[in-house]
């Protein structure tokens, strides 16, 4: 916090004495203001897509540059196309909108482009998305130099109206900062955010990762087309270098280094690397210091932005203003809806309705290893299964399968009566499978309230809003958790992270629900606690569990039934009375060696 705060003063500080630098230097004031908002646009534009979902974008500019095209060609004096663009279509040619109508029709194109595109770079991962985006940018390029009739190739673009003023542009402004913030703070973006922090987990949780994802990126294209509109409409002339790499530096520099993750970073940013980019530009060309001329240094600009962008990821590697939002620290979240509810009693929990999971004959390889050779493992409601076996035998491959988040080499698995085999982890917890992971994975830059909500916003059947505020307070309140409801997820102990992870699970309604070494890292208090409320969750709630762990006494008292894997295969399975004196099962766990004392561990 006080980082932080030392933080935002310093920038502000900066920031004041870089305007007066400007101001003494000279120039126009108004012209840069009209820079630094389109910038800011494109740079919230970037930053719903980037800093939402941890995709860094290089293919941004070009959306830009047919949104400057594009309308260029609307608004363009039929008189000065006939002149200029004479090989332009009819339909073109013959066109003629104001800029108000021309930016609807160059924002729908590019939505539409950027659909089509993003089809293909949801499906990527991390650095192949980028690096797809970057080959976006040398096609669009590429097109728009080739596609001469419309845009002159790589010669000037002139003749665009020059309607762009400083009050377009701040208005534009304003309502990208609005539609960054209330994307960033909606239902998709909340999800969004949460496949960023824990992309295998926010699947487990019901979120459809590539649909967000293609999601925000067609919004952010639309708002950087809103960009290349008004920067079109601002030059008047401009060529396709506009819109290529070093403007392209320029607003990654603006989105990097105020912090792609907030809405606040992004103004900050963008603030910061305009006023520098005019200070140094004027140095560039040689300025006048007490009489003194001093000599033209090319390249000046873009060295001390590289040099900004080092300083500012070696101080600050998430940015100036990675988490907090200026409304959030001095308003305390007014864009922010307020998530309370109104409600005293705690909502109803349905029962569960009765049915069951069959899976038959899973077998699993990871190239030639065997993790599951033929298990198969029916669960049904009301009851607490244990899975057990020694480190390494598939515990956590057979949940993984069994939840979607890996596929079975072979095998079915059948919830009620329909196949899900062939399902992905989201679609399965729609049919209401949750899961906790061995290694907490929660959504770590989240709260514990966002982080139940994820998997809320998930249950099935689709429920609202309001809905699904009540499942979090219920979930958060049947794990005792309530208290830490405000409270950053990854800031919490050990064992607390944990009950997050099982109330993140519990808030999708699961009918089946799978726990992984969930008392892993608890002393003995914590766990004996934690065993009583899984038992009460069961009774209450009527799913059934199958719960993996290490600690054998407890899962002999907390199970109706155990199964016992080792080396990827049953090797024992019935209550716990008689699996703990299966000779195998001993066997398993300690080899023949032990055997006397595991047999006197598991009788206790
Ligand atoms: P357990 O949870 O019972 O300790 P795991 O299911 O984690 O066991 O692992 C079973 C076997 O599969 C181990 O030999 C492990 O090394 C291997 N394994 C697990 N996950 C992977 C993976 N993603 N890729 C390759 N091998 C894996
Ligand atoms: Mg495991």
């Amino acid at each position: 916090m006080v980082k932080s705060i030392v933080g935002t003063g310093g920038f502000v500080v900066v920031m004041v004495l870089a305007a007066l630098i400007a101001g003494t230097i000279g120039g126009s004031i108004e012209r840069t203001l009209v820079v630094f908002f389109i910038s800011l646009i494109a740079v919230l534009g970037m930053g719903v897509y980037s800093g939402n979902s941890g995709i860094l974008s290089f293919g941004h500019l070009g959306f830009m540059g047919l949104g400057a095209y594009l309308s260029g060609i609307l608004t363009m004096p039929i008189a000065m196309k006939q002149m200029t663009l004479a090989n332009l279509p009819p339909f073109l040619a013959t066109a003629h909108f104001d800029l108000l109508g021309a930016t609807v029709i160059a924002v729908i194109f590019v939505m539409v482009v950027a659909l089509v595109v993003g089809i293909v770079i949801s499906k990527l991962e991390g650095s192949a998305a980028t690096i797809t985006t970057l080959g976006l940018l040398v096609i669009v390029h590429g097109i728009i130099i080739g596609a001469r009739d419309f845009t002159r190739g790589s010669q000037s673009f002139f003749g665009v109206p020059r309607v762009t003023d400083l009050t377009v542009a701040a208005i534009c402004a304003v309502l990208a900062i609005i539609v960054a913030r209330f994307y960033k703070d909606s239902v998709f973006g909340l999800k969004l955010r949460a496949s960023r922090d824990d992309q295998l987990a926010a699947g487990a949780m019901g979120v459809n990762v590539r649909r967000e994802r293609l999601l925000s990126w067609v919004i952010s294209a639309g708002i950087v087309a809103v960009a290349g509109v008004l920067i079109g409409h601002f030059l008047g002339a401009f060529s396709v270098k506009k819109f290529y790499f070093v403007d392209t530096f320029a607003l990654l520099a603006m989105l990097i280094v105020g912090g792609m993750a907030t809405v606040t970073g992004a103004l900050a940013g963008a603030t910061l690397i305009t006023l520098v980019t005019e200070i140094l530009r004027r140095v560039e060309g040689g300025i006048e210091i007490f009489g003194f001329q001093t000599p033209q240094l090319f390249g000046t600009t873009q060295i001390g932005i590289g040099l900004i962008i080092l300083l500012a990821m070696a101080k600050r590697s998430d940015g100036l203003f990675d988490r907090l939002e200026w409304d959030e620290a001095l308003l305390g979240g007014w864009f922010a809806k307020k998530e309370k509810i109104v409600g005293d009693a705690p909502p109803e929990h349905k029962p569960v309705p009765e049915g069951s999971l069959q899976a038959s004959s899973i077998t699993k390889f990871f190239g030639g290893l065997k993790a599951l050779d033929q298990v198969s493992l029916a669960l049904a409601n009301r009851e607490i299964v244990g899975l057990i076996g020694p480190n390494g035998s598939g515990k956590t491959t057979l949940l993984n399968v069994l939840s979607g988040v890996l596929p079975a080499s072979e095998g079915e698995t059948l919830v009620d009566s329909q196949d899900v085999s062939t399902m992905t982890s989201h679609q399965l917890a729609g049919l209401g499978i949750g899961r906790t992971f061995q290694n907490i994975r929660l959504f770590s830059s989240l709260s514990v309230r966002q982080n139940v909500a994820v998997a809320a916003l998930n249950a099935w059947p689709k429920v609202s809003t309001i809905v699904a505020n009540e499942k979090v307070d219920m979930a958060l309140e049947a794990m005792g958790i309530t208290e830490f409801s405000e409270v950053q997820a990854s800031t919490l102990s050990y064992g607390n992270q944990r009950r997050v992870e099982i109330a993140r699970a519990l808030a999708l309604e699961p009918r089946f629900l799978f726990l992984d070494e969930p008392a892993a890292g608890m002393n003995r208090e914590e766990t004996d606690s934690l065993m009583d409320d899984l038992k009460s969750l069961c009774d209450r709630f009527g799913m059934g569990i199958l719960i993996v762990d290490h600690d054998l006494p407890l899962i002999m008292r907390l199970c109706e039934r155990v199964v016992v894997l080792n080396e990827g295969r049953v090797i024992a399975e019935g209550e716990p009375k008689t699996v703990q004196k299966d000779p195998q099962v001993i066997e398993a766990y300690l080899g023949h060696k032990g055997s006397q004392q595991v047999a006197e561990v598991l009788s206790d």
